[in-house]
């Protein structure tokens, strides 16, 4: 692999340029498909409790709108940038595609640490970049969400000021919503349940048995958490969970771990062993889950992965010549873009259920959302298996494909 440079687009891009060559695309569609349509960059301003007012840099990436309206998360993390920023929005893009939600993809963000805000500091801030980004979003045109560092608080405060810009309630232009305005049920396990999901097909195909799988995952949040109480239902052992901070080992259950988290906001759960966020990756376990940000597994980690699947919470956790150790030892991984789309799913769900007006019971939503990721699980199975290809490979020749028809039937203005 030598010196090749790795970030989060140029991995995205390679994998695009991939996926042309294997569906046998042209130097055209490669033009098209490997292009944003709408890059916006604000600064937004924040006035600090103390008074003083600091800037930062806003984002918001439409990457696609060529099968509907764009859809995205929206992120608060002090390195993202405009590159990061397309990338993700183009992996939102393939998602969208492979489990046939009528989106395109964007992604959005601000690049500051959230951690630094006061509550009414992140009310600002969110409220302003709302503003700054208002004329480009909306529930027919762009919809976003909350991705790291953001969560239903903040998407209440931009869905409160999109609604009192146009004069009546707009619940519709974002998702992850809390439930009292017009939020889904389901929706904040979702992603993390669709990690379940994923991971317990993928431990059926490798023929390893559900009951007891080891599995580590990498990263606590809204992903990880939900993924680790969602997998232990399961009857799969969670071995070791780590955050910023680093991981722990030789908990009781996932359930004890986050009853210490909320209370003491750290992992030091009294009688459990702490390990490095290294140690835990290469950890003996059945299924490694990396679920906090991109470039966890690269050149310098895989080659020590003993897990015998990897399942993607994160988005862009694999860093191409990651993915080709991993590939080589074996390891069957399970796609970002199959593996954490249960968000976008239920996301959409919330989006159907505002422009309706009609609200799904919780066993809907779960059925719903086992039906669609379980359609995209098989169809990347096949399509794998069909082709010779990795799954990763399956999993962008049917996200990728699907806009490149759609692209070819709307035909090209004027
Ligand atoms: P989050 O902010 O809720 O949680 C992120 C977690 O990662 C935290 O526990 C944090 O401490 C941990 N973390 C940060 N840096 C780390 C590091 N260097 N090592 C180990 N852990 C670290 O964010 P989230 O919503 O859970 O998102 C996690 C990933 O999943 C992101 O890649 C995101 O794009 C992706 N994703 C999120 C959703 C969603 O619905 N929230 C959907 C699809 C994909």
């Amino acid at each position: 692999m030598g010196m090749t440079m790795e970030s989060p687009l140029a991995t995205a891009l390679s994998q695009l340029r991939g996926a042309i060559d294997q569906l046998g695309l042209s130097e055209s569609d490669w033009q098209t498909l490997s292009t944003p349509r709408r890059v916006l960059q604000v600064a937004v301003p924040l006035r600090r409790d103390n008074g003083e007012v600091e800037m930062y840099d806003g984002y918001r990436v439409q990457y696609s709108t060529t099968r509907g309206p764009s859809k995205g998360g929206v992120r608060y993390h002090p390195d993202i940038d405009l590159d990061e920023t397309i990338a993700l929005a183009m992996l939102m893009t393939w998602k969208c595609a492979l489990t046939n939600l009528p989106y395109g993809g964007a992604k959005g963000g601000i690049a500051i640490d959230p951690g630094t805000l006061s509550l009414r500091e992140n009310e600002r801030l969110t409220r302003r970049y709302t503003s700054e980004i208002l004329p480009i979003i909306g529930p027919e045109r762009d919809i976003p969400a909350p991705d790291v560092g953001t969560d239903e608080r903040n998407m209440a405060w931009m869905m409160d000021t999109y609604s009192v810009n146009a004069g009546f309630s707009v619940p519709g232009v974002v998702t992850g919503k809390p439930i009292v305005l017009g939020g889904s049920l389901g929706r904040t396990s979702a992603t993390g349940d669709g990690v379940a999901i994923a991971t317990r097909e993928a431990l059926r195909v490798k023929g390893i048995p559900i009951e007891g799988a080891r599995v580590a995952i990498q990263g606590f949040g809204k992903v990880g958490y939900w993924a680790a109480r969602a997998v232990e239902n399961m009857g799969m052992k969670v071995i070791a969970v780590s955050d910023v901070n680093g991981g722990v080992t030789g908990f009781p259950s996932v359930t004890a771990l986050w009853d210490h988290f909320l209370t003491q906001k750290n992992l030091d759960l009294p009688g459990a062993d702490r390990l490095t966020n290294e140690e835990l990756l290469h950890l003996d376990v059945d299924v490694l889950i990396p679920a906090a940000l991109a470039d966890a597994i690269t050149e310098a980690t895989a080659d020590k992965v003993k897990a015998k699947i990897v399942v993607e919470g994160a988005n862009g956790p694999t860093t191409p010549s990651g993915d080709a150790i991993l590939h080589d030892k074996g390891i069957l991984v399970v796609p970002d873009i199959l593996a954490n789309s249960g968000g976008v799913i239920v996301s959409y769900f919330e989006w159907v259920q505002d422009k309706q007006n009609y609200f799904w019971s919780a066993g809907e939503v779960k059925t719903n959302l086992s039906e669609i990721l379980m359609r995209a699980f098989n169809e990347v199975e096949t399509t794998a298996t069909n082709k010779g290809a990795t799954w990763r490979e399956a999993a962008l020749m049917l996200g990728v494909g699907r806009v490149a028809e759609a692209h070819k039937l709307r035909g090209l203005y004027p």
